[in-house]
Order: C-alpha cells, then structure tokens, then sequence
C-alpha cells in the first residue's frame, strides 16, 4: 500500500517531481540515467570489490538501495555477480523511468546484459537488498541466474523461482 501512494502521490505532481529527482542527482550522466529501461545504456562504471564475498556484494546492493533512496525511488538495490565480479547493477527504477517493471532486481539484469551480453548472466548471481518478487524471480530464472542471495545478512534463497 506504501509503494503505491508514494508511486501515485509522484504520478500526480508529474514532470515537476522528475525535474526535482534529475536536479538532486549530480554524480551520472543524465543522459544515460533518465534514458528509459529498454533503451539505457550503461550508465556508470561498475567498481569491483578488492575481495569478493556475500557480505561484500550485499553491502553494494544496499549502496544501490541508499541510491534509490536519495533519487526518490522505491527502496531497493540489487547487483548481479559471475566468477566474482560484479556484471550489472542498479537501484529501482520504477519512479525515474516510470516503468512499473523496473524493480532493483530486473533493472540489474537488464545492466548486466548490456554490459556483457545476455550469456553473462547464465550462472551468475543475483544480490538483492530485499527478497525478489515473483516477476524478478521469474525473470531471473528465464535468464539464468543461479542463486539469490538477499537481506542484510546474506541470506541464500537458492534459485530463483518462475512462475510458469
Ligand atoms: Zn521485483
């Protein structure tokens, strides 16, 4: 119910809340953040941790969850992970791009699949400041994502789970 009152209450203020958003972010290219999900590029250099771990990856998808929280989206950061490096990341992108779809989940492999192609990703690992709903499980799973792991303490949810 909170999601959507905040996703409504920002509907209605239109292009003047968006202008707020882009005016308080300053350390990306507009160009490449505002850009819708279907069309982004990615927008900022990935940063590799000095030595990869569970604790490591989940502290980076709470800094794209702290992200989302200064732009104004929904809460959530995710980051996608294969052979120890990060391939894809991103906050929500729900309010930004007004795409109802682009959670932190799908909105990190869609970053990595544009980073590294699609195949990337078969294996990889799927890091989420929360637990996945069922339409980034669904798609995780259709791209190949192999493990989630999720929550300040790094909790393994296996893989994911598709719907159909
Ligand atoms: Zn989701």
């Amino acid at each position: 119910m909170e999601k959507r009152s905040s996703l409504t209450r920002l509907e209605s203020c239109g292009k003047v809340s968006r202008r707020k958003v882009m005016a308080a972010f300053c350390g990306i290219g507009l160009s490449g953040l505002f850009a819708t999900s279907s069309a982004a590029s990615p927008s900022h250099p990935l940063v590799q941790p000095g030595e990869p771990s569970d604790a490591v990856f989940i502290e980076r998808a709470f800094s794209m969850k702290n992200r989302a929280i200064e732009l104004g989206d929904q809460a959530y950061g995710a980051v996608v992970v294969s052979n120890g490096q990060i391939i894809g990341e991103s906050w929500s992108r729900v309010l930004l791009d007004e795409d109802p779809t682009a959670h932190a989940e799908m909105s990190a492999l869609r970053d990595a699949a544009k980073r590294s192609g699609p195949g990337a990703l078969r294996g990889a690992v799927l890091y989420s400041s929360s637990h996945p709903c069922s339409m980034c499980q669904a798609a995780a799973d259709w791209v190949g994502i192999a493990t989630m792991i999720y929550g300040g303490s790094a909790t393994n949810a296996g893989p994911p789970r598709s719907c159909g």
